[in-house]
């Protein structure tokens, strides 16, 4: 076959890449037919304030359950449904599925913010604001009730135009925050021209409080954020020390393990019945 007649032509060919090839578009193809299937699910992982410890919002998070019963994780999925242009499709059920939740939540006197992850090709589909404010409507979910959660990847690319759909989505009332802030490439200068509502300060800056000096990113985040006027939040707190040192910097919100994992619907819905701050 072709590839293997190029192997001496691509030094950089090798059985692995072959494989590995082969393995992406299987999964790829799976992937495709489970979404078809409605095989894959939306679970929330609550988004707390860090002063009062209520709970203020929700983050819908992809899952694709396997045969075997585990989970394909969304960080191996959601990169290769982006390759294969299927992100755009999941991306508007999962949207949907988080007005349909928030309207779950408004039913049971949970009137919180329900966040989604935006992908850079979901953000470039012309009339990307639009698409959004019609599916709201359709829904009739409070617009400030919808948060998106981009990357600085999102943010990075055609900056007027990013600008432009800020702009819009924020008169809808639609809030944007950055995610995973501090491990892309951030212009500093851009961020200040965003009409953005959140930081999201990401694990990999939390994980290690309150060893080393990694406190000092999350630092950085929170006073930023303060001067900027957004909110920040941490994702991936998992220990009291961790809380306690963020509390002590000024961060708004949390969400990590420490307060609840990613849940079902369901389960989301009788966590929220019986919680109570502290
Ligand atoms: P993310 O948006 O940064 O989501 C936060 C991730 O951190 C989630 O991983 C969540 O389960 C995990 N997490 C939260 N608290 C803790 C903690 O205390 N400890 C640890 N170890 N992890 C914690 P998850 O669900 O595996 O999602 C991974 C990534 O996949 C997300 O990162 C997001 O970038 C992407 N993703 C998930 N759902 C969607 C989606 O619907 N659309 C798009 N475009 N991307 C998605
Ligand atoms: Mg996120
Ligand atoms: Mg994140
Ligand atoms: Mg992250």
């Amino acid at each position: 076959n072709q590839a293997k007649q190029g192997k001496k032509f691509l030094d950089w060919y090798s059985p692995d890449l072959e494989e590995k090839m082969a393995w992406r578009l299987g999964l790829i193809r799976q992937l495709r037919q489970d979404f078809e299937y409605g095989k894959l699910e939306v679970w929330y992982q609550p988004q707390l304030s860090l002063d009062t410890l209520e709970i203020i919002g929700c983050e819908a998070l992809l899952r694709w359950p396997s045969d075997n019963g585990h989970y394909i994780s969304p960080a191996i999925f959601v990169p290769l449904a982006e390759d294969a242009g299927l992100i755009v499709d999941i991306g508007q059920w999962v949207l949907e599925q988080a007005c349909l939740q928030q309207k779950k939540l408004v039913g049971i006197g949970m009137d919180i913010n329900v966040a989604v992850n935006v992908s850079v090709p979901q953000f470039k589909v012309a009339n990307y604001a639009q698409g959004i404010k019609d599916t709201l409507l359709a829904h009739k979910v409070d617009p400030k009730k919808i948060e998106l959660e981009v990357t600085e990847s999102v943010v990075m690319d055609e900056i007027g135009v990013v600008i432009d759909t800020l702009q819009e989505l924020k008169e809808f009332g639609v809030e944007v925050a950055i995610d995973d802030f501090g491990t892309g490439f951030s212009s500093l200068s851009y961020l200040q021209k965003l009409p953005l509502a959140r930081l999201k300060i990401d694990r990999a800056f939390v994980k290690d409080i309150p060893d080393n000096d990694s406190g000092a990113i999350a630092d950085l985040v929170v006073s930023l954020g303060r001067h900027l006027g957004l909110k920040t939040i941490a994702e991936g707190v998992e220990t009291q020390a961790q809380a306690d040192l963020l509390k002590q910097l000024g961060c708004d919100e949390v969400q990590g393990f420490m307060y609840a994992k990613p849940m079902p619907s369901n389960e989301l819905m009788a966590f929220l019945k019986t919680y109570k701050p502290n």
